[in-house]
């Protein structure tokens, strides 16, 4: 075969990962004679600095360990390259208690650099009880957000993991390692390690702390911190500290009072000023800032390193509100407009209801419940419904599973029983509806009621526990996504942005005194911010939740260090748009996330463009349009990952939202002729901040395309045929990040419906299967597995007159096998052609979906009902199964789709007379599965969308072939050839594997030398 594949070795499925790497640590367990753990563990644990080689790690991957030299004085270091690109393991061979013990210590620190290619993040994992309780923990932290090429003294605090899945406890099993997310694509991460070792927190030291601002006489800003330390250790500890200098760019930094000596049980305090000079006070963008990086050391015990985030910003003089949702000028145009009967009528619909929404909260009765979780409504036994019992005079609630009988009392039943999360939720949609309605109509009875039912949050908000959800962390413990509000950073954002909307809005009113203002910001405001942004999840749509609320609850409390925070942190908006948004505009999270993504950080740019924290860019006019050159005629994006598809309505509102800026002229277009729309933040954005645009109507331009588009960043390409209104999204490859084992899978629209799509993110049942399996696409498995999360290339692509043509191939999806696919989009269908070559025998189930957006069904039609073999024993929904058998009979195989509308669509198969095949219509009712057993095995179909009361009329047959030299017959190794049949004419489609010349071994004079040829035949 000419085209081998680069063959990876690895795990068969990322999914598997976890339970390698759990078994490796407990294998490598065995026939280790147990030592004796020490009388008293140090403070600084070395677990390996390197000097000794590396016969302590391993790595079951295509990836190279190497001993490299560190920096200088550094000594040597752990190197590993990676071998592809799928998910590298760095093993700790022996993990031990005797001597490596986690439970002991406070915090994982070691030195790292990361070159070559990007990572999403490099994941310690660690498993050994009592340590995170005996589950397996993934810290999905480190990350390339601070720099690249440079290394980095990190520090985990091992409280803070990002997953321990509940299924993973285990008394026994110890592991520790590295996980290495690479991005797709061309190159190779390079990660080196160093000096990683356990640490005690012998001083207490936080994340993060929050110092004090003020505006000195010569203009220069400054914040000074008191940073409380206690020696938690059973000597002497001298504490020293001083900055990372990378961490600082303008600012300067003091410390004062130290060295500080502090004895056993003994609290001191570190004194520490950062300036913004005059100079660049007076220079600086708004609210401009910095986040140094506190490094505190003790004289008495040398390795030891802890570290803090101490957030800085600036703070112009004046800052009219509302800033966040609304511009003073937008305010006083609203105001005018509710106020004259005549305007009233015609200021939108939305703004009448959104006050006549607050005229019913001004009756509201707040409650506020101790805990702000969503509780437990299920026995923790048997997960089965618990029941409230009736007991007198007990003086509290009790709860009973019918199931078992046994019976439970508790905050965390209470919370589930009584709904507390949603009477927390329900008090910030209280407040932000009121402070919508007063920045409207000025009247100050909506700003008193929020102001009511914000203020007992002074004294109450700082009680309520920090939790995280069951499914993340099955302890409650604080770990990622703990959160005071229904445990979740998506949640808890959610209730600070309402707050941060509602006070915005209600400054003016004057209803809240300076003291409570600041408490607000002290004690409600700043911590939910401090306590989500402290936890760094990386590029992710989620760490542009917490920034965006935390901006929002920042400027509504014109606290410089949250805005800064927000903005300029190393997980800030701004580092985060740098480098989540790939070349070609798009946000590098599957589709499902760039929504999700857009729907959070483009209100929060539109916030931050308004307010003048930030300056427009142009790079964002390439970002605005990505949607509309990807996504489907509909408006629908491919789906290629969970959570279903979005649509353009996040690209729509932010062009709406800054239309009187915007000099492009698609964007002018959009801003013209499309309408607001209601998801996330975004819609309410859209609203208040809905503009004039810059660009006349006459000067803008469509930005809809009619072409075929390549996405080399994002890893697809966007077929067009027929004046764009037939459209199929081919993703070849690219795992993307946050992205599923979806490769080579299509994504078709035409005759103004979905015809096959991707069913991934199925939740419900399905979402065991968060992860997302290969079976959801609509490509091909091999043996009932997943793809590995390797990347692919699009081998060929060329627009005709008669169609648009595509070739692209996996690289490692499977261990020992390349698979290629062809798509030909025709003006009225889609040819898809497939191969996989291997030398063993595999099974591959071709996979077609039709999600619920299709609406499409299996029609009716003759159907042989027989049990069907199993799909593999790994990941595959259990909903395939069982299912009917279809016999192929004759030249093709036609299966027929149809919608309540009696439109529908087609698939009509090549029967191929060299191989047996099965065909499976699943059970769910939309699902079908071609299935082929070999070692190289082809398939061939043309999918027909149909008009209502269309009749399917597609055909498709196998054309043999023959070296265009010799004209010798050529085997599948080299070429495969079908004519399809369909009312715009008939075709042949030629696929040539080699760069050998092939043609039709009947009268056809038609050479093919490129890779995929369409030419019209009889
Ligand atoms: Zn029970």
């Amino acid at each position: 075969m000419e085209t081998r594949p680069m063959i990876c070795s690895r795990c068969t499925a990322s999914v598997a990962c976890v339970w390698l790497v759990a078994a490796l640590g407990a294998a490598f367990c065995e026939g280790i004679v147990a030592a004796e753990p020490p009388a008293a563990w140090p403070t600084v644990l070395m677990i390996d600095d390197f000097e000794s080689g590396l016969d302590k790690w391993t790595n079951d991957d295509a990836g190279r360990l190497q001993l490299a030299d560190g920096p200088e004085d550094a000594g040597k270091v752990l190197r590993w390259t990676a071998g592809d690109d799928g998910i590298g393991h760095i093993i700790f061979k022996h993990l031990d208690r005797a001597t490596v013990d986690f439970s002991q210590y406070d915090l994982l620190r070691f030195r790292v650099k990361v070159s070559g290619k990007p990572l999403w993040n490099l994941d310690p994992k660690i498993q050994q009880r009592p340590h995170t309780y005996g589950y397996l923990a993934q810290y999905g932290s480190v990350d390339t957000l601070e720099g690249m090429d440079v290394w980095i003294d990190y520090v985990q605090d091992l409280r803070r993991w990002e997953n321990a899945w509940p299924h993973t406890y285990d008394a026994e099993a110890q592991s520790f390692s590295f996980d290495v997310h690479q991005l797709a694509g061309a190159g190779h991460t390079v990660v080196e390690l160093d000096d990683i070792q356990l640490v005690k927190n012998t001083l207490g030291v936080e994340r993060s702390y929050r110092g004090v601002w003020s505006r000195e006489a010569d203009g220069a800003q400054v914040t000074r911190f008191a940073i409380d330390v206690t020696n938690r250790a059973d000597q002497p500890q001298t504490v020293r500290c001083d900055v990372v200098a990378r961490t600082l760019n303008q600012f300067t930094y003091a410390v004062s009072g130290q060295p500080l000596t502090l004895q056993p049980g003994e609290q001191g305090v570190l004194k520490v000023a950062v300036t913004c000079p005059a100079k660049v006070a007076a220079s600086c963008p708004a609210f401009y800032g910095e986040t140094p990086l506190l490094r505190i050391r003790v004289d008495e015990t040398p390795g030891l390193a802890l570290v803090a985030e101490l957030p800085t910003g600036t703070k112009p003089r004046k800052l009219t509100h509302p800033v966040v949702l609304c511009t003073p000028q937008r305010q006083t145009q609203l105001r005018r407009q509710w106020h004259d009967p005549e305007q009233r009528k015609t200021m939108g619909r939305w703004f009448v209801s959104a006050v006549n929404g607050a005229d019913t909260q001004l009756a509201y009765l707040p409650s506020y419940p101790p805990i702000g979780h969503a509780g437990i409504d299920q026995c923790p036994a048997d997960d089965t419904k618990l029941v409230k019992i009736d007991v007198p005079n007990l003086p509290m609630n009790r709860y009973q599973c019918p199931k078992c009988g046994a019976a439970y009392s508790g905050l965390f039943f209470d919370a589930a029983f009584e709904n507390w999360v949603g009477k927390h939720r329900a008090n910030a949609e209280a407040i932000g509806s009121l402070g919508i309605a007063y920045g409207i109509t000025g009247d100050r009875k909506y700003a008193e009621k929020a102001a009511a039912i914000l203020r007992p949050y002074i004294e109450m908000y700082l009680t309520m526990s920090i939790a995280a959800p069951q499914a993340g962390s099955p302890v409650f413990s604080a770990t990622s996504g703990s959160t005071r509000i229904h445990g979740s950073y998506m949640h808890e954002r959610r209730w600070l942005s309402d707050l941060a909307v509602g006070l915005d809005f209600i400054r003016e009113a004057n209803v809240l005194s300076d003291d409570e203002l600041t408490q607000l910001t002290e004690k409600v405001l700043a911590p939910s911010a401090n306590n989500m942004m402290d936890h760094k999840v990386g590029v992710m749509n989620l760490q542009g939740m917490i920034a965006s609320t935390s901006l929002y609850a920042g400027l509504a409390a014109e606290d410089p260090q949250l805005v800064a925070r927000a903005m300029y942190d190393s997980h800030g908006i701004l580092n985060l748009a740098h480098w989540g948004y790939l070349p070609d505009g798009n946000w590098w999270e599957n589709p499902s996330y760039q929504n999700v993504s857009h729907g959070v950080m483009f209100p929060a740019l539109t916030t931050a463009l308004h307010a003048g924290i930030i300056q427009f860019d142009d790079r964002w006019n390439n970002v605005f349009k990505a949607a509309y050159r990807l996504y489907g005629p509909d408006g629908r994006s491919p789906t290629l990952g969970t959570g279903g598809p979005g649509n353009l309505g996040y690209s729509d509102n932010v062009i709406h939202s800054l239309a009187w800026m915007l000099d492009d002229p698609q964007l002018a277009w959009v801003a013209h002729h499309r309408k607001l729309w209601y998801p996330y933040d975004s819609g309410l954005w859209a609203r208040f901040f809905d503009s004039e645009p810059k660009l006349a109507k006459e000067d803008a331009r469509p930005i809809f395309t009619d072409q075929t588009l390549d996405f080399p960043h994002y890893g697809g390409i966007a077929m067009r045929a027929d004046a764009g209104k037939m459209y199929c999204y081919l993703a070849y490859g690219r795992h993307l990040v946050h992205g599923h084992y979806n490769k080579l899978s299509i994504n078709a629209y035409g005759k103004g419906g979905w015809f096959v799509r991707n069913v991934m993110g199925g939740y419900g049942d399905h979402f065991r299967e968060f992860l997302e399996p290969t079976s959801g696409s609509s490509t091909i498995m091999v043996d009932g597995r997943s793809q590995d999360a390797d990347t692919g290339e699009l081998l060929f692509s060329k627009s005709t007159p008669l169609g648009e043509l595509a070739s692209a191939r996996e690289i490692g999806a499977y261990k020992d096998l390349e698979h290629e696919r062809t798509c030909v989009l025709l003006p009225d269908a889609l040819v898809v052609i497939d191969r996989s070559v291997s030398d063993a025998s595999h099974t591959c189930d071709w996979l077609h979906h039709t999600d619920k957006m299709t609406g499409l069904a299996f029609a009716a039609g003759p159907v042989d009902k027989r049990e069907i073999e199993s799909l593999g024993d790994t990941v595959c929904y259990p909903v395939f199964l069982p299912a009917t058998e279809l016999t192929l009979d004759g030249p093709t195989a036609l299966v027929r789709y149809a919608r309540a509308n009696k439109s529908g669509a087609a698939v009509v198969f090549a029967t191929l007379d060299e191989d047996a095949a099965q065909l499976i219509r699943a059970r769910n009712g939309t699902t079908l599965i071609a299935r082929k057993h070999g070692d190289t095995v082809r398939f061939a179909c043309v999918m027909q969308p149909l008009a209502v009361d269309e009749k399917p009329t597609a055909t498709i047959e196998p054309v043999a072939l023959v070296d265009a030299k010799t004209g010798r017959a050529v085997g599948l190794d080299r070429a495969q050839a079908y004519r399809v049949s369909t009312p715009a004419g008939a075709r042949l489609v030629m696929v040539n594997y080699t760069d050998q010349p092939v043609r039709s071994a009947t009268a056809s004079a038609v050479t093919a030398t490129e890779r995929v040829t369409l030419v019209e035949t009889k």
